[in-house]
């Protein structure tokens, strides 16, 4: 009988990483086995149902411009779409979906299952088998052995998973899953740092118990937003709205009166928390002057009446837990359906990783997601899809593929990991990319979509799509460049009707574009101004191009100046402190991270652009 045992990539973990991971391997003609725990939870989310936000939801764009699967489920699971910073300029909105857990999970497993390539297998994966630096295979719990030129591990916030109620704790991948014991002992013993990070969420709540009529209704946005380059909002399921409600005086008092048997205030979790999404024991204590923090009042569903309360992660002891959601406005008589927890596992230190992904010391094993101590499902897909994509790339022989800062937040968060290493889960912001005006939710696709093509990732739909909407744009701001409205001109008035000043000259309708008072819309509405059949997205392209032309050729200015930089070499095992003028602690942060290139040491922080200066005259003087 043959069951087949040799493939080109095994990925290891079926969940936000994993399953970019092993599309990504098998889009590009690998015959790829995802090995999973439980096919059950493919594609499950382990804490908030929501998908985007902002930062994350540029990295969900940019996979999706890549041929992944994120954005397209959350186009098929999302009941409450946002864009979120929707009045602040383009490069910091962002798109947001509440989605429903069941669909989510639901149109992963179809993406999956319908993946020609891959072969799913549930089983847990306990030793890697690893000959001569080399990663060769996997060994299962029972005892299989399946073999691989390339291993992608993505297993979460499952090695030595350890989950915390109160005093009480136990071992678990998350609430209701195994922990990956075997394996996480198994690469203790490989020569990778390793350490311990922790994380949680709130308790669950029964929206029977609960009272929405002292609630504030959140609707969603109406155009419904839509995230992939290829969905529609004929995608989404029905709509519904979340809640907001407030801790109070007296539920901070609660949870002062239970820190005494919370394990992160009397010690027995060690590993660090995500700082950007607090539990809220440590809002109370880090924000003691705040008299309340705002609760969003997520449904996790369209089926279930189980609701998602935003805001108070916690893993205080179940009385406590039951005390403080009773103090809150509208949780009065609220039946707790699961305990909210915290769980510490073990994390490997990026730094360990090549930018694609692939492991320093053992050739062909990749890491992604949580195991690299980000947080977040947009991070792990983000990062799967990278590491399948690389996987892929090594076995067909051919170079590693990753973008640079300034090409996608992809590329911000690869780099950030891999140069400067975490201490905390590592979370996705805007702020994290210097070139902001670039790596836009709105232009990703423009960014990566080629790339993506020529990589063997993006299919012949996408491709068709994305190259009309591109010849869309480049024909349409050729039409506004050469259109004139000159003082004869028929729309004449109903131009000067849209100006703060009247035309006094004849302007084309891109300058016309560029003026503050006047969009895209408006402008191409007036008779004669306009073509038919304009796709939206193509016209907010154009409308962004040409409004914000003047910033975008700067960035791209200081892009080129600093690529010029950014490669140049550093020598190895370099002392700093033979370079004139750098400071003490500039010659020790140097000294300690070694970095390969002048690009990687501008990016350590302390590493100031003065210290960039020195740097670079000193290797001039060098020659
Ligand atoms: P996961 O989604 O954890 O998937 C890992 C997969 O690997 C699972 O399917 C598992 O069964 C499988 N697996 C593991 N080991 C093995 C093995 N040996 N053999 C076979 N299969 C294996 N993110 C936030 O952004 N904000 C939060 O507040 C937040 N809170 C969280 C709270 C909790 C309690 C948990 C558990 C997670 C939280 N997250 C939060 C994190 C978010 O869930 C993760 O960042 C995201 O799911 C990581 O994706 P991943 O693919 O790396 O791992």
């Amino acid at each position: 009988m043959h069951y087949q045992t040799t493939f080109d990539v095994i990925v290891i973990g079926g969940g936000h990483a994993g399953t970019e991971a092993a599309l990504a391997s098998a889009r590009m003609g690998m015959q790829t086995l995802l090995l999973t725990h439980n096919i059950d939870t493919l594609g499950l989310m382990s804490c908030n149902p929501a998908i985007g936000g902002i930062g994350k939801g540029h990295l969900v764009k940019e996979i999706d411009a890549l041929g992944g699967v994120m954005a397209l489920a959350a186009d098929q699971a999302g009941i409450q779409f946002r864009t979120l910073n929707a009045s602040k300029g383009p490069a910091v909105r962002a798109t947001r979906a509440q989605a429903d857990r069941q669909l989510y999970k639901a149109a992963i497993r179809h993406s999956l299952e319908n993946q020609p390539n891959l072969f799913i297998f549930q089983q847990a994966c306990d030793d890697l088998i690893v000959e001569q630096d080399q990663v060769k295979g996997v060994i299962t719990q029972m005892g299989l052995r399946f073999m691989a030129k390339a291993v992608v591990l993505t297993t979460g916030t499952f090695l030595g998973g350890q989950i915390h109620i109160g005093l009480q704790n136990y071992s678990g991948g998350r609430a209701g899953d195994p922990p990956a014991i075997a394996l996480a002992r198994r690469l203790r013993e490989l020569p990778l740092r390793v350490d311990r990070l922790k994380t949680g969420t709130p308790p669950r709540i029964d929206a029977r118990s609960i009272d929405f009529s002292v609630m504030q209704p959140q609707p969603g946005d109406t155009p419904l937003p839509v995230f992939s380059y290829i969905g529609s909002v004929a995608q989404h399921p029905r709509q519904i709205p979340c809640y907001i409600t407030y801790t109070n005086q007296h539920t901070h008092e609660v949870i002062r009166g239970g820190l005494d048997r919370s394990p992160m205030y009397s010690g027995v979790i060690e590993g660090i928390g995500p700082r950007y999404c607090p539990s809220i024991e440590d809002k109370i204590m880090r924000f003691a002057d705040k008299d309340q923090h705002q609760i969003f009042v997520e449904p996790e569903g369209l089926t279930t009446h189980e609701v998602y309360p935003n805001g108070i992660s916690t893993s205080l002891p179940f009385d406590v837990q039951i005390e403080l959601v009773r103090s809150i406005k509208g949780f009065e008589n609220a039946h707790i359906t699961r305990p909210g927890y915290a769980i510490e596992y073990d994390f490997f230190d990026p730094r360990d990783l090549k930018h694609s992904l692939e492991t320093k010391f053992i050739r062909g094993l990749f890491f992604a997601g949580q195991i690299n101590g980000t947080t977040g499902y947009e991070e792990a897909g983000a990062q799967g899809l990278l590491a399948g994509l690389n996987a892929a790339l090594q076995v067909q022989g051919k170079d590693s593929w990753a973008p640079g800062r300034e090409q996608a937040y992809l590329g911000v968060l690869v780099d950030d990991l891999t140069t400067l290493g975490t201490k905390e889960p590592y979370r996705m912001f805007t702020s994290r990319a210097e070139y902001r005006l670039m790596l836009r939710e709105d232009n990703a696709d423009a960014r990566l979509t080629a790339k993506g093509r020529e990589l063997g990732l993006v299919d012949d739909l996408r491709w068709a799509r994305f190259n009309e909407k591109m010849e869309q744009i480049a024909l349409e701001r050729q039409r506004l460049q050469q259109q004139w409205i000159h003082p004869q001109h028929p729309a004449l008035a109903d131009v000067n009707a849209l100006l703060k000043t009247p035309l006094s000259r004849e302007a084309s309708l891109e300058e016309l574009i560029r003026r503050p008072e006047v969009n895209y819309r408006d402008l191409v509405t007036i008779e004669g101004l306009g073509v038919e059949g304009i796709d939206p997205l193509a016209a907010e392209q154009v409308e962004i191009q040409i409004k914000y032309q003047g910033y975008i050729e700067r960035q791209q200015d200081e892009i080129d100046k600093q690529k010029r930089h950014e490669q140049t070499r550093l020598p190895a095992q370099f002392d700093y402190s033979q370079v004139k003028g750098l400071s003490n602690e500039v010659v020790a942060k140097l000294n300690q991270t070694q970095p390969e290139t002048v690009g990687q040491a501008a990016r350590i922080s302390g590493i100031t652009p003065a210290a960039i200066s020195l740097l670079l005259v000193y290797l001039k003087k060098q020659g």
